[in-house]
């Protein structure tokens, strides 16, 4: 009897064992794992005092001093300064290239969130304006674009018909203004920024229409992140902060220093971060934004994540515009940056040294060069010359 006893209890003991084992295997499985399922969703604020009032967007422009770029926009440059390599300026949180796994179809794992990511999961902004769709865009289109055609998506001024419908390329008509001026440059970023949002994207990251992107490093710096975290990556032009003016009230201004990503270099934001910009940058709040500093685009957006929301900008040099000195880039590091860029009228002879198929001559920006490295499959890319036996 008591032995019978002890045996039943044995059993059941094990028995219970093995069940709890079971069900704690089954926890994981249970949980559901749609592919947006962990996008994050607006939050509300933390802050809302900074947020933008009605009054401050619409108040005309008092006798407050104009922020360092005055009126007239352009780069955002405010000193037009080369850009000094920041002492210990990269982020301890650079991507750590040796620590990421590739995988089977060549999606990159990140090292420290495993977050996996494909190139569909980036949106790639590009700003263009009419009179460059045939002198710069189309060359994008030819190389980098037609390997990501699906998520860029290009912000332009004007009606493209014909290109839209040749190239198969998604072209955006803001309906801003073509002048090259701070208030048309911002109504684009506006645009940019309320497309990104609705696409559902993971990454949102902006170029210039002069800028080539490698897709493969862009893919493996973000894979060093999650979309969730608070992101904002990108090269900053000055090697200090900015300081501008911040109109308030009315009747007042407030010094605010702040670092930004320069826009004519590109630069990333994770979709954590980017909903949490939307009470100063989503539906026209962005313009509003930017009255409210005086400063272009890319220090807007630098003001809005750096001072407003307290998330410091990741500086990177994997992100490159022509105010550098591009010929300094090492040849062998060229296909590891980001971005990469050439100069204008101005200074021709700014380009990455590259060699490759293509003379000087026949591809002066060396966009065409980096293409044929990067995928020397392409019909157009001059074909490596057999070698013949003696
Ligand atoms: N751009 C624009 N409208 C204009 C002139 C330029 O949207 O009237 C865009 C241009 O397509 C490019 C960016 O602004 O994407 C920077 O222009 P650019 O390279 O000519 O100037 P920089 O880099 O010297 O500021
Ligand atoms: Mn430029």
């Amino acid at each position: 009897m008591r032995v019978a006893s002890v045996g039943v209890s044995k059993s059941c003991f094990l028995l219970s064992l093995a069940f709890g084992g079971l069900l704690l295997m089954l926890i994981p499985a249970l949980q559901p794992q749609g592919p947006q399922a962990d996008l994050p969703q607006p939050r509300p604020q933390s802050r809302p005092a900074r947020g933008p009032s009605r009054q401050d967007g619409a108040s005309a422009p008092s006798g407050v001093a104009p922020g360092l770029n005055g009126s007239s926009a352009g780069r955002s440059e405010p000193t037009k300064a080369e850009p000094r390599p920041q002492g210990g300026g990269d982020s301890k949180r650079s991507p750590d290239r040796g620590a990421l796994l590739r995988g089977k179809g060549g999606e990159y794992f990140g090292s420290r969130s495993r977050d996996l990511l494909e190139l569909k999961d980036i949106f790639i902004a590009v700003k263009t304006t009419k009179k460059y769709h045939k002198s710069r865009l189309e060359l994008l289109i030819q190389t980098w674009v037609s390997k990501a055609r699906d998520q860029t998506y290009i912000f332009t001024d004007g009606e493209d018909k014909e290109l839209r419908v040749r190239t198969g390329v998604n072209l955006i008509n803001t309906n801003c203004s073509a002048a090259h001026t701070r208030q048309a440059l911002c109504c684009k970023m506006s645009v940019e920024y309320d497309k990104f949002i609705e696409s559902q994207r993971k990454w949102f990251c902006h170029v210039d229409d002069d800028n080539y992107v490698i897709l493969p490093s862009l893919l493996q710096m973000l894979s060093s992140y999650h979309h969730s975290q608070d992101v904002y990556l990108g090269r900053p032009s000055l090697d200090h902060p900015i300081e501008a003016a911040e109109r308030i009230k009315s009747d007042g201004s407030e010094s605010v220093r702040f670092w930004f990503a320069t826009g004519g270099a590109g630069f990333c934001i994770s979709r954590g971060l980017a909903l949490k910009m939307s009470p100063w940058a989503s539906l026209g709040n962005f313009i509003s934004t930017a009255e409210r500093i005086r400063l272009p685009d890319d220090c807007t957006i630098g003001y809005i994540i750096e001072a407003l929301l307290e998330v410091a900008l990741t500086h990177t040099h994997l992100f490159h515009s022509h105010l550098e000195n591009l010929q300094k880039l090492p040849t062998a590091t060229v296909l590891q940056q980001v971005t990469l860029s050439y100069g204008g009228f101005e200074n021709r002879r700014n380009v990455v040294s590259v060699v490759g198929g293509f003379s000087l001559a026949e591809d002066p920006t060396r966009f065409k060069t980096v293409h044929c490295l990067l995928y020397p499959d392409v019909a157009w890319c001059p074909k490596l010359k057999p070698r013949h036996k003696s």
